[in-house]
């Protein structure tokens, strides 16, 4: 359908590898462990420290690894080997959606969203929303989705994280050169630079477009920091959820109405847009006012655009939910309601909440009314979603408000640990891969023998130690912090120990600070004679959230307490590298959100595909994975009036279940030093949740819930 973005040059590659330059612009490699190790074995110290980064790690490579490489058997045999999968992979005409659907093959759609967290090369991303549209996006190309990505590149993304020695949070943005990122500017057919822009007031943007492969999929991404903008305009795009109305209402533009005309500009026209939560929902205006341009009524228009969109709401808070004043509306949309066949009244009327600051244009009241089919991320988000918007259904009960729930999963492929895939290969047979979602796939896993799973567990474990010690070392090495930091950064991790992790944004409903409420019963937890306990902590506090960082900054007060000897470690900077990292190499996943304000969750997925045991409160997706064998629930499924009450029968029941289930089961070994009963659940979590919790589960949901019908349903439009 497009061709894929390609390195200006290959300039400075030998001719005999070029073609990693074609590698380093798909992130495909990020999912294929292989291809990623042609890069890593070039230069592996460069590969870590330019932070996986192959467009800049290429661009930076002395001469002499190369040359090294063309004299290496071994590394031709499997650069060949790698390229012949990338070339086949990108080739294949037999997927999951051509075999189902191939009289839809040509039918796009386009999938918007704020942040796409691909890799940590690519910082464009600042959480679990990020790492869902890019998890999304690379099953899309898996399962063959006629699919394009439509977002952003930002200059210098999500904030980075630095704890002081006091247990505050500081933030600091780094500028990133896009020349070191694996995109490509979309040009006209005359090869200039492709614009498309938006009027902002009093003034128009332009704004630039990138593409990006994801396997065979492209993401586009847009940023207005073009040369003809005003200095100010070309910063609107440099950093990703500002706390400024009027950059949010911009971006929201950018990506809304300056996604629609990109998508044009491009000549694509897709059949299905899809609104990964309310921040695209400037997408339904747009495309109402090209309809009306073109001779609808606005009624008839809003049918249109009704029966080809699909919304997912990610927000089980109401105050969570965007909205922008009236006053802000008119600011930015003067005469807009003109152009979609409206008066300023019934233009406000389309999204219109009463906030406490006065009229409101909400975003997800926009997004709900103007798509035909949406969703919830989790069933019983579902369940609090219906209730949460039954308002805009008079009338229909609460369990029938029309809200479906497509409950998330995780990219099997990004998230599994190198080595677990080599022994799957071995046990689960060749092409499993292809089956994942299939239950019985993973049948076979429970014939592994236990000596050889938990050798690669003990493995992966020894590997975050390694991890962490080295980050503790950098630290040491180029900032003057205290030692006490480089303990609390995990410098005395032992591998041999009980390792729980708890990695997430530092939002107050996530309650890290639940197994504080007892500081003492903690300490006694972690220093038990024979069975002690580490915990490593890793997440960031949005800069605004000052309560967010509170809870940090009380959480590393007590990390850095001699008595706690190490055994609390903070890991600074929390990004996807970290996360592969600790859901890889823990032994348990520990998830405490206040039920039931986690819509989804999919770091405990991501976990549980590696064989690391979920504890959490039954939220999220948990009620429907855990079946009594392939983790732990903490509490029960029951609603509190009270937070405190809460928060204290929750913090009760997670001490109670870590000290007399879950640590005694981890130090019962057998004659061979093997915990038999653990290894057991490990193989149930894997078993039973890595089919049902996975993006190809997810999105194949998608494509038959949502996109096929709306695809069918615009049939002979447009
Ligand atoms: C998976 C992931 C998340 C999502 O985690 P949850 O707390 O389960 O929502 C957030 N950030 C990063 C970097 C991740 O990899």
């Amino acid at each position: 359908m497009h061709n894929h973005p390609q390195p200006a040059s290959a300039t400075g590659l030998p001719r005999r590898i070029r073609r990693l330059a074609d590698l380093a612009y798909n992130v495909w490699w990020t999912w294929n462990p292989d291809a990623m190790r042609l890069f890593a074995k070039l230069d592996p110290q460069s590969w870590h420290r330019l932070n996986h980064n192959p467009a800049k790690f290429l661009r930076t490579i002395e001469r002499k690894h190369l040359n090294a490489a063309l004299t290496d058997i071994q590394y031709l045999e499997s650069y060949d080997r790698v390229m012949a999968q990338f070339d086949a992979y990108l080739g294949d005409q037999r997927t999951w959606f051509a075999a189902e659907f191939p009289q839809l093959k040509d039918r796009v759609v386009a999938y918007l969203s704020m942040e796409f967290g691909l890799h940590e090369s690519l910082p464009i991303y600042a959480g679990g929303l990020g790492v869902l549209s890019g998890d999304h996006s690379k099953e899309a190309s898996d399962i063959g989705l006629p699919f394009v990505g439509v977002g952003f590149i930002y200059q210098q993304g999500y904030f980075r994280q630095h704890i002081t020695e006091d247990g505050w949070q500081e933030a600091y943005w780094e500028n990133i050169d896009v020349a070191d990122l694996p995109v490509k500017p979309v040009a006209t057919p005359d090869g200039d630079e492709l614009l498309v822009s938006v009027e902002l007031p009093g003034r128009v943007v332009n704004i630039r477009i990138w593409e990006m492969g994801v396997g065979r999929v492209p993401l586009f991404l847009m940023d207005t920091n073009v040369e003809s903008n005003s200095p100010a305009d070309r910063d609107l795009t440099a950093r990703l959820y500002s706390s400024d109305l009027d950059v949010r209402i911009t971006q929201e533009i950018v990506l809304g109405i300056g996604g629609v005309r990109a998508l044009r500009a491009m000549n694509i026209n897709p059949k299905v847009w899809h609104m990964n939560e309310g921040h695209s929902a400037f997408i339904i205006l747009e495309r109402i006012a090209e309809l009306v341009k073109a001779g609808r009524s606005f009624d008839a228009a809003a049918a249109d655009v009704r029966a080809s969109t699909v919304f997912t709401t990610h927000t089980p808070v109401p105050a969570g939910n965007e909205a922008f004043p009236q006053w802000l509306m008119e600011k930015y949309f003067p005469q807009y309601w003109d152009r979609m066949g409206l008066d300023r009244d019934s233009f406000m009327a389309l999204a219109k909440v009463d906030q406490q600051w006065g009229p409101s244009f909400s975003m997800p009241t926009l997004a709900i009314r103007f798509s035909e089919r949406r969703n919830a991320v989790s069933e019983l988000h579902g369940q609090v979603s219906r209730k949460m918007w039954q308002f805009l259904w008079p009338g229909v009960k609460e369990d029938e408000v029309p809200i479906t729930s497509i409950t998330n999963g995780i990219h099997t492929g990004s998230w599994l640990a190198r080595r677990l895939r080599l022994l799957f290969d071995r046990s689960l047979g060749a092409d499993w891969y292809e089956h994942l979602d299939d239950p019985e796939t993973w049948d076979s896993l429970l014939s592994i023998p236990d000596e050889e799973l938990w050798a690669v567990h003990r493995h992966l474990k020894r590997r975050l130690q390694i991890f962490m010690n080295d980050r503790a070392r950098a630290q040491w090495a180029t900032t003057r912090i205290h030692p006490v930091q480089i303990i609390a950064s995990g410098a005395l991790m032992d591998p041999n120990v009980l390792t729980i992790g708890f990695a997430r944004r530092f939002a107050t409903y996530k309650r890290a600070g639940l197994l504080f409420r007892d500081v003492d019963r903690l300490l006694r937890l972690v220093n038990r004679p024979n069975m002690p306990v580490q915990f490593v902590f890793a997440g960031k506090a949005h800069p605004a959230d000052d309560p967010g960082k509170r809870v940090i900054q009380e959480l590393y007060r007590v990390i850095k307490r001699a008595e706690f000897a190490g055994r609390l470690i903070f890991i600074e900077d929390y990004d996807q590298n970290i996360a592969r990292h600790i859901v890889q190499g823990c032994d348990v996943w520990l998830n405490t959100p206040r039920r039931p304000h986690e819509a989804s969750g999919t770091s405990g997925q991501k976990a549980a595909l590696n064989g690391v045991l979920n504890c959490s409160i039954l939220d999220g997706w948990w009620p429907e994975g855990f079946n009594g064998e392939n983790g732990w629930a903490i509490g029960g499924e029951h609603d509190y009036d009270r937070e405190d009450e809460q928060d204290a029968a929750d913090s009760e029941s997670l001490f109670g279940l870590l000290e007399n289930e879950i640590v005694p089961l981890y130090y019962k070994v057998d004659e061979k030093d093997l915990p038999r009963e653990w290894i057991r659940k490990m193989k149930e979590s894997i078993a039973t949740l890595a089919p049902a919790f996975s993006t190809r589960r997810m999105v194949k949901d998608y494509a038959t819930q949502m996109y096929v019908p709306a695809m069918q349903e615009t049939a002979d439009d447009e």
